[in-house]
């Protein structure tokens, strides 16, 4: 499996909690019930009774995230409102060896938040302080619960804003977005989440509550900050972020660009970026992909074209004005055949609504259809783009590319029907080839969306046992009883002292004295 279902019609793996009937206080099942029960006792001693959620229909809300196919019940459903609440939870699980899962607003794409049947899902919804907004520092400490967009609202006043921006950033939560290192449009000039958070304030897999980083631009020692953020939620739970603030540009300026082939706009990416000239975003859809926004939103996208880039330029006035003369003249050196510059915030809406609804708008034309995501050099797009293509006409699964071509971060969208025999299966197929191309052209298996449940086992084709284990041991430095969003990430535990374990016999860490097992 890989990718993510657009809809929920597929049936995965589907599990409930275990019914209290079928646990009598014996043999592991029974332990595990102990160990639950401890934990509600413990919360709800913590937290008020609206945060605890016990009862089965209810815990089915929290079922999966965005990558809809995977569904398991929680045993249990926290709602914390402080970091104290929060911490005295994870310690009650620590006590009793109880597996957690943090989850934002489940907007993840590739099961990270999926819940464990035997564990809890702690949800950060109600942990949504602003603590400060710091002008001349450029910084705010905001909660994880905090909505992306709602950091932006916070600093406009002050003529500032949060430049990661993920297309779901309306719903989508500041701790969702640093567990995910999260990238977006803008991503390109501005970085991804890591280059926008300089603290964090942690709950580790033991209950206590750690700060990483601060206000200062860069801290003494180990960055375990950098390796908290894309962490997927391993190496404890983020109760509170400083995130750098950007200044407002003096000047934003949009465009739309017809090309007749994906490898035209691709060319004309690649030219920009040479150039020189860094936009703020350089976004490309191709014609499958245009067609569903023009279904959904009616963007009035350039009649005929085979890709579209929407790019655009910020900064100085004076700068943005230039450096726009040029990207036009670039785009039609590299055969755009139609340019359109938006004169207003109305049209520059119109450009962007196609682009940011083209997920969603999928659906028009598929019922059912995987996100994928995998990254590559940026100057290999073309090339990998014309693969894609064949891949796509020789298995007769339709992709739609829609993407941030400046980045080289792809998001083939593979549609199916699954009410059709082996559609999905097929769909599946095509999927894993095109992260195989991905892996194959010096890229990755995941350009913004996390490896979750859903690419673990596509791990081993870009790591050899031994990056995994020693990925295995910072995961464990943090979390020696593996309890924090457990079976996520790795494809199977190894290296956390009883945990079992691919390899026999000592690791060569062990056996060099580099490495200790806990
Ligand atoms: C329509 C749509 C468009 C999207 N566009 C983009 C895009 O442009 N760029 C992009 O990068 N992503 C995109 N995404 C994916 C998703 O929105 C991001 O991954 C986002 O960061 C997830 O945030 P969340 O709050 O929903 O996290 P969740 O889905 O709740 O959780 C995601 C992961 O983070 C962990 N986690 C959550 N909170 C915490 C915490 N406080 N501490 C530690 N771990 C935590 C969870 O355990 C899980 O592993 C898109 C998703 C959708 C549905």
């Amino acid at each position: 499996m890989s990718g993510t279902h657009g809809t929920t019609s597929s049936a995965g793996p589907t599990t409930d909690p275990v019914p209290p009937e079928a646990t009598a206080a014996t043999g592991e099942a029974g332990a595990r019930q102990d160990a639950l029960d401890a934990v509600t006792r413990r919360a709800r001693e913590v937290i008020p009774e609206e945060g605890i959620i016990t009862d089965h229909q209810r815990l089915r809300t929290y079922e999966c995230d965005g990558l809809a196919h995977y569904k398991v019940t929680p045993a249990l459903v926290v709602i914390p409102e402080t970091t104290e609440q929060l911490a005295a939870v994870v310690r009650a699980c620590a006590e009793h060896e109880l597996p957690f899962v943090a989850r934002g607003s489940g907007t993840g794409l590739s099961g990270g938040a999926l819940p464990r049947a035997d564990g809890i899902l702690i949800v950060t919804s109600r942990m949504r302080a602003i603590r400060e907004v710091r002008r001349e520092d450029q910084r705010a400490v905001v909660e994880p619960g905090v909505i992306n967009l709602d950091v932006t609202r916070a600093a406009t006043p002050y003529g500032y804003y949060y430049a990661p921006d993920p297309s779901s950033q309306q719903i989508c939560s500041i701790g969702g977005n640093l567990a995910e290192n999260s990238g977006g449009a803008h991503c390109l000039k501005y970085g991804f989440t890591t280059n926008h958070v300089l603290g964090a304030e942690l709950v580790t897999p033991d209950g206590d509550v750690v700060e990483l980083g601060g206000m200062a631009p860069d801290a003494p020692g180990y960055d375990l900050l950098g390796a908290v953020v894309g962490s997927e939620g391993t190496l404890g739970i983020v109760t509170a972020a400083t995130v750098r603030l950007v200044r407002v540009p003096e000047e934003v300026r949009t465009l739309l660009a017809g090309f007749e082939s994906t490898d035209h706009a691709g060319a004309a990416t690649s030219a920009i970026i040479s150039a020189g000239i860094v936009p703020a975003a350089i976004e490309m859809m191709d014609a499958l992909a245009i067609e569903a926004a023009e279904a959904a939103v009616h963007c009035n996208y350039p009649a005929g074209a085979g890709a579209v880039l929407v790019i655009e330029l910020d900064g100085a006035a004076v700068e943005v004005e230039h450096e726009f003369g040029e990207v036009e003249r670039l785009c039609r050196e590299n055969h755009a055949f139609e340019l359109r510059v938006a004169t207003d915030p109305a049209e520059r809406a119109l450009i962007w609504k196609g682009r940011k609804s083209a997920f969603a708008a999928v659906g028009r034309i598929s019922p059912d259809y995987i996100v994928q995501d995998g990254v590559i050099p940026r100057t290999a797009l073309p090339e990998v783009l014309r693969a894609i293509a064949e891949l796509s006409e020789s298995s007769g699964v339709r992709v739609a590319n829609v993407f941030h071509a400046g980045d080289g971060n792809l998001h083939p969208l593979v549609l199916f029907d699954d009410a059709v025999e082996g559609a999905g299966a097929a769909a599946e197929k095509v999927s894993g080839a095109i992260l195989d191309l991905c892996i194959n052209h010096g890229g990755s298996i995941t350009g913004e969306h996390g490896v979750g449940i859903d690419k673990a086992a596509y791990m081993p084709r870009m790591f050899n046992d031994d990056d995994l284990d020693t990925m295995q041991l910072v995961r464990c430095a943090f979390d020696p009883q593996n309890i924090s969003n457990p079976g996520k990430v790795f494809p199977t535990p190894r290296l956390c002292g009883e945990r079992p374990g691919r390899r026999k016999g000592a690791h060569p860490l062990q056996e060099s004295g580099l490495a200790e097992v806990f």
